[in-house]
C-alpha cells in the first residue's frame, strides 16, 4: 500500500539527499591544485587575469604544492595516526571537530615538514630567492617550529614571517589532508557552526560550486588546512550564516540577483536558468553587508577544473576591487600572507 509522505518528512529526506560533507580523496587534492596554479600563471583562464609579478608567485607556489603531493603520496598510516575510536565517539558526542587544529600535533608534523623542504630543493636550483627562505626554515629548532605553527593555525599573522609561514602552511596542510582522507563520514559530526571546518575547526579558503553527481549545483566550503568540502546553501554568508544582504562581485560586474541554491525538490531541472561556461562567473566575491566581510566563490558550472584555494589565490585582483569597496576578507589563504612582525 502506498503512503502519501507529510511535509516535513519530504523535507528531511531531501536533506538527506545533498551530501553534506565532502572529505578529501586519498591522492589528487594538490596535484589538481598544482596544475590549476600552472594554467592561472599562464594567463590561460579568462575572467582570472594575472599580473606578471603574481604569476612569478603562482608558479612559485605550484612548486610548493607539487612538493606537497610528493610528500603526501610518500605517507602512511603510522605517520599519521587517527584520534583512536573513544577520542572519535567523544568529538562526536560533543559536536566537536575530530582532528582540531588546537592542541598537540601528531609528532610525525615535524618529519613531514623537513621532507617538504628536502622535496624542494631542486626548486631552488633555478630560484635564487629560494635558498635563504629554504636555510632559515631548515635551521628553526623544533620549539620554534610548533610556536610558528600555532600561529599560522590561528591565523595570527603579526608572530610569523610572512616569507617562512605558506611553507609551514603547506606542511601542516598535508598532515591534516592525509588524516581527513582517512576518516569515515560517521566520524564527522555537524558542528553547530556552518563557518567553520566540521573536520578540523578551521575556517573555508573560499567555497565552491560543484557539479556532477548527488553535489550538483550545491555549494560547499573549502577548509583551507583538511581541503574537506561542507554544504552550505547559496546566497549566504559564509561568515556570519546571515543571507538577507548578500551580493556577488566579479571583475566586471557586481550583481545582487539571487544566484538561488536549488533545493532538493527541484532537482530534477536545476540549472536552466544559469548559462553554463561565462567566463565572468568562475569567480566571484560574495560580499555581506551584515558583517561586511567577503568570501569568494568559483562555480564548476562555469570551468569545471576550479580548485578553491588556486582561483583564489590567483585572483588578486578582485580582492583589490572589494577591498576598496569597504570589505574585509573573512579569512586568508594560507599561501598568502601579506603581513608580519614589525
Ligand atoms: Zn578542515
Ligand atoms: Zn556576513
Amino acid at each position: 500500500m502506498q503512503r502519501i509522505l507529510e511535509r516535513g518528512e519530504i523535507e528531511s529526506l531531501d536533506h538527506i539527499t545533498i551530501p553534506r560533507l565532502r572529505l578529501p580523496p586519498s591522492d589528487g587534492v594538490f596535484k589538481a591544485r598544482a596544475a590549476r596554479l600552472r594554467k592561472l600563471a599562464a594567463n590561460e583562464i579568462a575572467g582570472t587575469p594575472v599580473s606578471t609579478e603574481l604569476s612569478g608567485y603562482l608558479l612559485l607556489m605550484a612548486d610548493v604544492v607539487e612538493a606537497q603531493d610528493a610528500v603526501f603520496a610518500s605517507l602512511t598510516d603510522a605517520d599519521a595516526a587517527l584520534p583512536d575510536q573513544n577520542m572519535l565517539e567523544m568529538a562526536r558526542q560533543h559536536a566537536m571537530p575530530p582532528l582540531p587544529l588546537a592542541g598537540a600535533r601528531p609528532l610525525a608534523w615535524h618529519a613531514i615538514f623537513a621532507r617538504l623542504l628536502t622535496s624542494l630543493a631542486p626548486s631552488a636550483k633555478s630560484r635564487p630567492q629560494l635558498v635563504p627562505v629554504l636555510a632559515a626554515l631548515q635551521a628553526l629548532d623544533t620549539a620554534s617550529l610548533d610556536t610558528f605553527a600555532d600561529a599560522v593555525l590561528n591565523q595570527r599573522i603579526e608572530e610569523v614571517d610572512p616569507a617562512h609561514a605558506p611553507f609551514i602552511a603547506a606542511a601542516l596542510q598535508i598532515l591534516w589532508t592525509h588524516r581527513a582522507s582517512k576518516l569515515m563520514l560517521q566520524d564527522v559530526p555537524t558542528l553547530e557552526t556552518a563557518a567553520l571546518c566540521p573536520v578540523c575547526g578551521s575556517h573555508p579558503v573560499a567555497s565552491v560550486v560543484r557539479i556532477g553527481g548527488q553535489s550538483q549545483g550545491y555549494r560547499y566550503l573549502h577548509c583551507e588546512l583538511c581541503a574537506s568540502e561542507w554544504h552550505m546553501v547559496r546566497v549566504k554568508c559564509s561568515h556570519c550564516e546571515k543571507n538577507a544582504n548578500i551580493a556577488y562581485q566579479g571583475l566586471r560586474s557586481r550583481d545582487t540577483e539571487m544566484d538561488a541554491e536549488i533545493d532538493a525538490k527541484k532537482v530534477s531541472a536545476p540549472l536552466k536558468a544559469n548559462k553554463a561556461n561565462d567566463a565572468q562567473k568562475v569567480i566571484r566575491a560574495e560580499t555581506c553587508d551584515d558583517c561586511h566581510t567577503y568570501r569568494k566563490i568559483v562555480n564548476q558550472e562555469h570551468d569545471y577544473e576550479v580548485e578553491p584555494l588556486a582561483d583564489d589565490l590567483a585572483s588578486l585582483m578582485l580582492d583589490v576591487l572589494v577591498t576598496e569597496a569597504g570589505y574585509n576578507r573573512a579569512s586568508m589563504n594560507p599561501l598568502l600572507w601579506f603581513s608580519g612582525p614589525a
